[in-house]
């Protein structure tokens, strides 16, 4: 990266391994066959940098270049995302197999995948009051009158349900984001014990996991998108679909991930979901416990 080509035309200011002198005049040309990266100086062979990625454009391009650019990188981006979401929802599997094979230029990351929706999913539980969370207190079994009911949530520093409803999905919104960093490799994990000699490494068992969790995230939103419309049923028939949405996602994602029959596929989708479920409730339950034992 060092051996930068004598006529390298460095930027005026711009850090290079150079000493600095004047800066030759720019070439007319788009792409000078001998030039070297204007980003790192390696020698150019071709229309991208061998070593750092950066594409071989004149430093001062013309109008035309500029719109022909800028139309080319909206279209390219804008295909991309939306054959990857396409992909993403309705083809469990297919993007984790087109990773897994190396094909990755035309799909966005895993990992941007699951970010973007796992955000999209806690910014709208958290436009939503409570997050869901209902909070119902009872003396020995039976509903609590008012006046117990009142003494107790004094006592944990709440005025009435409502307000500790929202203590707790608020808390609940603010750390699920941070603990989905040790449950998506924890799912990860998972499919490694149950798919163990299916010859993939654990990363490649983490892009599984982060296809299978931006699926859910997205599908998932739909619930408190439902609840912001405020009518009561959207929001059921919303749980309904996405409580059936996610089994058969991971069922077909083996299936097409691993080449597995149907039948294997089950057995392991309930196997892995019967301990991840175990796992996030508990973790949910501990998140929420604080409040109910010591208040705010
Ligand atoms: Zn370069």
């Amino acid at each position: 990266m060092s051996d930068a080509a004598p006529d390298s035309a460095a930027l005026p200011g711009a850090v290079t391994g150079a000493p600095t002198s004047d800066p030759p005049a720019p070439t007319p040309s788009t792409v000078d066959a001998a030039a070297a990266c204007h980003n790192c100086g390696a020698a150019l062979h071709g229309r991208y940098c061998a070593a750092c990625g950066q594409e071989a454009l004149p430093l001062a391009p013309t109008l035309r270049h500029v719109v022909g650019d800028v139309a080319q990188e909206l279209s390219d981006f804008d295909s991309r995302i939306f054959r990857s979401i396409q992909k993403l929802f309705l083809a469990p599997g297919f993007l984790t197999r087109e990773y897994l094979a190396g094909r990755r230029v035309r799909w966005v990351s895993p990992l941007r995948l699951y970010l973007t929706f796992s955000v999209a999913y806690f910014a709208l539980v958290s436009l939503t009051a409570g997050a869901g969370v209902t909070v119902r207190v009872t003396q020995n079994g039976a509903p609590a009158t008012s006046s117990e009911e009142r003494a107790w949530l004094q006592s944990r520093g709440f005025q009435s349900e409502q307000e500790m409803e929202q203590a707790i999905g608020g808390s609940l919104v603010a750390w699920m984001p941070r603990v989905m960093f040790v449950l998506v490799p924890l799912f990860a994990w998972l499919v490694s014990v149950a798919r163990r000699r299916s010859g993939y490494t654990y990363p490649q068992h983490v892009y599984f996991a982060l296809h299978a969790h931006a699926a859910w995230f997205g599908a998932r939103a739909l619930v408190p998108a439902a609840r912001l419309t405020s009518v009561p049923s959207l929001e059921d028939v919303a749980g309904l679909l996405t409580g059936v949405y996610v089994p058969i996602y991971v069922v077909l994602a083996l299936r097409a991930v691993y080449g597995l029959t149907t039948r294997r596929a089950l057995r392991d989708t309930l196997l892995i979901l019967t301990i991840y479920g175990i796992i996030v409730v508990a973790v949910t339950v501990a998140l929420m416990l604080p409040f109910v034992l010591w208040g705010r």
